[in-house]
């Protein structure tokens, strides 16, 4: 059996990454997956787009982790946004911004990231084994010696690398086996919970008006009968609920206070950009407008057609009545509706549904600078298996990517060169 210096256990985002560099120092390197094909949730992400990471400063990319964001300080400013797309562009992968400060590969196509990576791999002499799921990382002394797979097949090497990412999308191979393997080699797990979901409703209406995407909405989350924080930007009706990326974002904090058992709303600004003052002189125009028609047919102008009949009815004005007998008090309602629009928060999707796993492997336990378990000698943790997890925009891949770069490094015992 070959004599390998480097074991890397999942082959995603940090899993490939953290092989190439460990590689690229000189290291015999192997790469163990479980799937038949690498890098299946980069096939997915960004709609099949990737959105491989943020054109932000990098100063200000630790915001966008609620999820330990200050552990990535150092390591995200080694690999950073800029860097992760010079290595994208050296190995042929251009790369665009969009809306957000989004960065997606020029050919629209995730597929071509990770056909990249695998030539990166290639290129560097990484042995894969794919088809292979490790079942066990095997430990003498506190040191780790390699792992074990399906069958008792062992593999052996004096550094480990688990990369096997969280407990979302199992169909692309996550399925919480690196939270497994952290709890007995006496590591803390923080709970895994779902981070990027899609939130289920108490209104039934949502039913209704599934499919429709809403682009420059606001969306604020209420907790406790208190504001907590809004954002601005697009959102998807589904039959259960809500979803796209203002209501991702809102998720993590709204499924926190669920589980707490505090009653969770959001309310939707349709028209965020006018004042209420606004809204109303424009409503007024339209009614003027429309004045001798029902008030069913008075909208059109102002909502998308399948929003109407709920909103509608959600403002208690009669449908059939005629527009210039509408009140006062009624427009100013129907004002209020149309930019505080309620919806109660029930539940988040399951974790399976998630984007992204919250929680993992404790941040305290692993040398943000190396990237090495505290528990465990020669053995290094990288990618969404670890409690770290960052918003929608690209910063999950970023810091998957990041986080393989300094383990792959630190594994091939090169020091951390960042302050
Ligand atoms: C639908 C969807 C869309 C997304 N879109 C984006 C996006 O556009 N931008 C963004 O930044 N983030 C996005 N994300 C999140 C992002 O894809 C992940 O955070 C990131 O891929 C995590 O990388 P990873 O390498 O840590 O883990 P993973 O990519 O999950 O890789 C883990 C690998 O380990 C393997 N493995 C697991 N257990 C074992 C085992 N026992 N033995 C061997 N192999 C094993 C798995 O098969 C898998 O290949 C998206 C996620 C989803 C689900």
């Amino acid at each position: 059996m070959k004599d390998y210096q480097v074991i890397v256990v999942g082959g995603g985002a940090a899993g490939m990454m953290a092989a190439g560099q460990a590689a690229q120092r000189g290291k015999r390197v192997l790469l163990l997956e479980k799937k038949e094909r690498l890098g299946r949730k980069i096939a997915i992400s960004g709609k099949g787009r990737c959105n491989i990471t943020n054109e932000e400063h990098v100063s200000d990319f630790i915001r966008n982790y609620p999820g330990n964001g200050r552990f990535l300080h150092g390591i995200l400013r080694e690999f950073d946004n800029v860097a992760l797309r010079e290595f994208l562009a050296h190995y042929g992968v251009e790369t665009k911004v969009e809306r957000g400060g989004r960065v997606f590969p020029v050919s629209d196509d995730a597929e071509t990231v990770v056909e990249t990576l695998l030539a990166y791999l290639a290129e560097r002499g990484v042995t894969i084994l794919s088809g292979i799921t490790v079942e066990e990382i095997l430990v003498e002394d506190g040191r780790v010696t390699g792992v074990q797979g399906l069958g008792q097949r062992r593999f052996f090497a004096p550094a480990v690398i688990i990369c096997t990412g969280g407990a979302s999308y199992p169909a692309t191979g996550s399925t919480g086996d690196g939270f497994r393997f952290a709890r007995k080699l006496g590591h803390k797990v923080i709970t895994p919970r779902p981070a990027l979901v899609p939130l289920k409703t108490a209104e039934a209406w949502v039913k209704e008006v599934q499919g429709l995407s809403l682009r420059n909405v606001e969306a604020s989350l209420w907790i406790g009968g208190k504001k907590k924080v809004a954002e601005f930007g697009e959102m998807l009706f589904t039959h259960f609920g809500v979803s796209g990326p203002i209501i991702l974002t809102l998720s993590r904090q709204a499924g926190e206070a669920l589980r707490k058992g505090e009653p969770v709303k959001l309310e939707l600004n349709l028209k965020p950009a006018l004042s209420s003052e606004q809204l109303d002189a424009r409503i007024q125009r339209d009614f003027q407008k429309y004045s001798n028609k029902q008030f069913k047919n008075a909208l059109d102008d102002l909502l998308p057609q399948s929003l109407i009949p709920v909103l509608i009815r959600l403002s208690g004005i009669n449908p059939d009545g005629v527009v210039h007998q509408i009140s006062r008090e009624e427009r100013k309602g129907l004002t209020a509706l149309l930019q505080g629009l309620p919806l109660t928060i029930t539940d988040t999707l399951s974790l399976e549904a998630a984007i992204v796993t919250a929680g993992g492997v404790d941040v305290k336990e692993i040398n943000p600078k190396t990237m090495a378990s505290k528990c465990v000698k020669g053995l290094y943790w990288a990618g969404e298996v670890v409690d770290v997890d960052g918003i929608t925009g690209g910063y999950n891949l970023q810091a998957a990517f990041a986080m393989g770069f300094r383990a792959g490094r630190a594994a091939a015992g090169e020091e951390f060169s960042q302050v």
